[in-house]
């Protein structure tokens, strides 16, 4: 096993990292809310990696329990667009003394929200959607649904190659009071989560719609302020749904949208016109605007039933050109454990459990390194 000798720190801002001694030229790539990412070359595969030290996992519930999920997940996942595991430690020897988990991934040039702000051209717009259905159909035939989908989860490679970082809300998320003083982007989250209705698979492809818009538009499609505004951002451009959507809705969730502003919305040609799509690909005969606009118009539809589903859209004109029977039907994953997200643990419990599952990672993997 690993000794306290395997290990070297470096500061990262005023963050320390102590890692393994096969990780070299550490560099800061990136800060989620979860902690802190660098990028680094690994001296026993020459190749780069991304190094994410999560962010004081054990402070409350809400972070222990996600840590622990995430950890699992990614474990458990393979599948070319989702980040792969390629190792994990902790400098920590014992229980006792366990407070950081680092995970070591694929390293990719930069998150989507950088690259949405750069000229995308048809071809590339089409193949970025592509791979986040390609990976999202995969989640959800885990039994995943993301929910949580939006640019800076999403990382890419110069060469368009793209892998989604990670698996969203868990089921039971946990009390929201706790992540308030987070800031938290609920910009791409589909309306029947701002609006607490139960939620199928169709929550994911609202996200990939707002992503889809903001590739074009090159602006946040619905910047809400807060949930409420959430809501509001929606109907004022889609319009207010029809008495079939409303008569769904909790009673007092439909008192309140019934109650607030009717909007007409906005048709979809003037909303996307002509002018904003990149010129028609002279290549490919049906990635033009027309068909871009016509699969916006599927996937951003507020009422779920009557939203496009993840295999509709990968045989859309504008994505399926791409259509990799192995990438779209990827096996499913090992079996998740979907009860971890039911459990109520205290913040002691998580920590036990993770460091369970960081030193099996760690055994696991130093006898691999050793043979
Ligand atoms: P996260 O903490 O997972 O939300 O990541 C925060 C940011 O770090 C992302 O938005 C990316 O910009 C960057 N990042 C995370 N993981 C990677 C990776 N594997 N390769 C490149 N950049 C990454």
């Amino acid at each position: 096993m690993y000794s306290q000798e395997d290990f070297y720190s470096v500061d990262i801002g005023d963050t320390k990292f102590t890692v393994l001694k096969r990780y070299k030229n550490l560099r800061p790539i990136g800060a989620g809310t979860q902690g802190i990412v660098c990028a680094a070359y690994d001296d026993v595969t020459g190749k780069d990696v991304a190094i994410k030290k999560l962010w004081k996992p054990f402070q409350n519930i809400v972070f222990a329990k996600r840590a622990y999920r995430e950890f699992k997940l990614m474990k458990l996942v393979d599948h070319v667009n989702i980040i792969k595991l390629l190792n994990a430690f902790t400098p920590q020897r014992s229980l006792d003394e366990f407070q950081d988990v680092f995970l070591v991934m694929d390293f990719m040039d930069a998150n989507l929200g950088n690259v949405i702000n750069t000229q995308l051209d048809h071809k590339r717009i089409s193949y970025l959607l592509y791979q986040m259905l390609c990976g999202i159909k995969h989640l959800h035939s885990a039994g995943i649904i993301h929910r949580d989908l939006k640019p800076s989860n999403i990382v890419v490679k110069a060469d368009c190659s793209l892998k989604i970082l990670d698996f969203g809300l868990a089921r039971a998320a946990g009390s929201t009071a706790m992540m308030t003083q987070y800031v938290v982007t609920r910009y791409y989250r589909a309306p029947e989560v701002v609006l607490g209705m139960g939620y199928t698979e169709k929550v994911d492809i609202w996200s990939i719609g707002c992503i889809m818009a903001e590739m074009i538009s090159k602006e946040i499609l619905f910047p809400g302020t807060d949930h409420i505004d959430q809501w509001n951002k929606i109907i004022e451009i889609l319009g207010t749904p029809p008495a079939s959507f409303l008569s769904k809705l909790e009673p007092s969730v439909r008192y309140y949208v019934e109650s607030g502003p009717r909007c007409t919305g906005i048709d979809f040609n003037t909303l996307f016109p002509d002018e904003i799509f990149p010129d028609d690909s002279t290549e490919h005969g049906c990635l033009t605007a027309t068909e871009a606009r016509d699969l916006l118009s599927r996937m951003l539809v507020v009422d779920p039933d009557q939203r496009i589903s993840v295999d509709q859209a990968l045989d859309h004109t504008y994505i399926n050109a791409w259509y990799n029977e192995c990438e779209v039907n990827a096996p499913a994953l090992n079996s998740y454990d979907h009860s971890v997200e039911e459990h109520e643990h205290t913040v002691e419990q998580w920590k036990n459990l993770m460091y369970e599952e960081v030193k099996e990672y760690e055994a696991q993997n130093y006898e691999m390194v050793e043979l």
